[in-house]
């Protein structure tokens, strides 16, 4: 009997998996693929994501095999630089390849305890008042007392629980792979410039060697169950730029679609979704897997509270709460970023108008707080602006904040030396230092580094650290 199965392998399933070990919440991850996956999809991580990588101290593992980019030009690929000033300590992108990002994830939550068995796909589920029954395509039957399909845009979790997934089917699919060319690099330059400017969907980035990456849009939806060929792509690269480059020696083929779909409820019973499962967009902006990296932090500590017994009523029911209008946020920012990488005079007109507008501070800020998600307020109640929100990484007396966040407890950040952490210190550490950097009194942040309550009354304190954390102890 586990206290947790996790259906998925991939960045969410991972890094939940690792959660649930901070709180030693036995956890199962069962994985369909029997080995990692190949194929080099360079993802970006943006800064919220970074930022939970540091909170954990795990952002020097991912520097290492990413290349930082600047913050901004991310919001439909319309190309202007970040604001000045952005609210982060990690104010940039890291383009990293999006295997290397799940082997160190599952890295992490091994070495934290967590199971981790491949060549193992979820077929079937029961649940009843005690736990969850998880059937695998071999016929093994294993319990676990809460089930989580992490188990990507497909999912069977989803589907066998009969939770809704509505949305707008893929109207357009776009080609993408690496491969070999047989022109000149400047030849490449000059149409991928001529023909980038119209087709925005459309480019040849060299990686070295004489080896591209090829993204080609294709009209309409394929056959799903038929894999992309090198003939498909030179065709379509004939089609769009009139020339197919001479491509040749494919290293691997993919295609995506464009389908904006959102679960219609996060959890039923003890089956909980999160990441692609629960909300499916097409990749502008590079959100995806950041958005599964959020849910991960934002379910582990509340499924791990409710497993060691402290959580309150509705605290697993905040997941949804939270989550759920943050996921319908970015298809809603998807749908627009899809309309202005249109080709048609129309969106290419409102794209110079909001290119224009991105002139101003504000609406250029507004854009990419909502790409690197650093500017989610989730709704705790009448407050001041910071309630609700992530808090930056700041200096503290005992070094950097995030770093003191690697345990994933609540941290009460106490400038006035006199609150206290009370019966609630077996989940929740107590720094005093009267020279943090911090606009208030005292705040309250929860695991996930967003803040629960903000200032200097022990008892207001008090009814909410019992609203996040429970009942005190002893
Ligand atoms: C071309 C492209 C570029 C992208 N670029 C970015 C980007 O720059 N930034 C970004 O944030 N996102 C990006 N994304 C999106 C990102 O890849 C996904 O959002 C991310 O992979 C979702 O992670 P996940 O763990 O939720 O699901 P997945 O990565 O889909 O992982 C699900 C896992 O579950 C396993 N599985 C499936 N069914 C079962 C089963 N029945 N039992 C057990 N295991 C099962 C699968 O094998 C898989 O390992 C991009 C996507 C595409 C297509």
């Amino acid at each position: 009997m586990f206290d947790v199965i996790i259906a998925g392998c991939g960045p969410t399933g991972a890094l939940l998996a690792a959660e649930l070990r901070l709180h030693d919440v036995r956890v199962l991850v069962l994985e369909k693929e029997t080995e990692p996956k190949s194929y080099v999809r360079i993802v970006g991580l943006h800064i919220r994501s970074l930022e939970l990588m540091e909170t954990r101290g795990l952002l020097d593992r991912f520097l290492a095999h990413g290349r930082r980019r600047p913050a901004g030009g991310f919001f439909a690929a319309i190309n202007k630089p970040a604001p000045e000033g952005l609210d982060s300590a990690h104010a940039y992108l890291l383009g990293i390849p999006q295997p290397v990002v799940e082997r160190l994830l599952e890295e992490h939550a091994i070495e934290l305890g967590a199971q981790v068995r491949r060549g193992c796909a979820v077929t079937g589920l029961q649940q009843d008042d005690e736990g969850v029954t998880v059937e695998l395509a071999d016929g093994e039957h294993l319990r676990s007392r809460y089930l989580v399909g992490c188990d990507g845009g497909h999912s069977t979790v989803r589907k066998l629980l009969g939770v809704g997934f509505p949305g707008e089917p893929s109207r357009t699919d776009t080609l993408m792979g690496e491969m070999e060319v047989g022109v000149p690099p400047e030849e490449i330059a000059a149409k991928v410039a001529e023909i980038g400017a119209i087709h925005r969907r459309f480019w040849l980035r060299p990686f070295g060697g004489g080896v591209y990456s090829v993204v080609v849009p294709v009209a309409g939806a394929a056959d799903r169950a038929r894999p992309p060929t090198l003939d498909d792509f030179r065709q379509q690269l004939r089609t769009v730029a009139g020339t197919d480059f001479g491509v040749h020696s494919p290293r691997w083929l993919s295609r995506f679609g464009d389908a904006t779909r959102l679960a219609e409820r996060y959890r039923a019973g003890r089956v909980l979704l999160a990441g692609d499962a629960a909300h499916i967009h097409p990749p502008i902006g590079g959100q995806g897997l950041n958005l599964g990296l959020q849910d991960a932090v934002n379910l582990g500590w509340k499924l791990a509270a409710q497993i060691r017994g402290w959580a309150p009523d509705t605290l697993l029911d905040t997941y949804q709460a939270e989550r759920r209008p943050v996921a319908e946020d970015v298809l809603d920012n998807t749908r627009a970023q899809l309309e202005l990488l249109s080709d048609e005079p129309g969106p290419q007109a409102v794209r110079r108008l909001l290119t224009e507008l991105m002139d101003f501070d504000e609406v250029n800020r507004r854009l990419i707080e909502k790409i690197t998600a650093i500017g989610i307020r989730y709704d705790f109640g009448e407050g001041p602006d910071l309630l609700g929100r992530r808090l930056r990484d700041i200096e503290v007396r005992q070094g950097r904040l995030y770093g003191l966040l690697h345990r994933g407890r609540g941290l009460l950040l106490d400038r006035t030396g006199r609150l206290t952490a009370g019966g609630w210190s077996d989940r929740v550490d107590h720094l005093a230092d009267p020279a943090a950097a911090l606009d208030a009194p005292c705040v309250l942040l929860r695991p996930d580094g967003h803040v629960a309550w903000i200032g200097d009354d022990q008892r207001d304190l008090d009814a909410h650290l019992s609203r996040w954390f429970g009942t005190p102890a002893g």
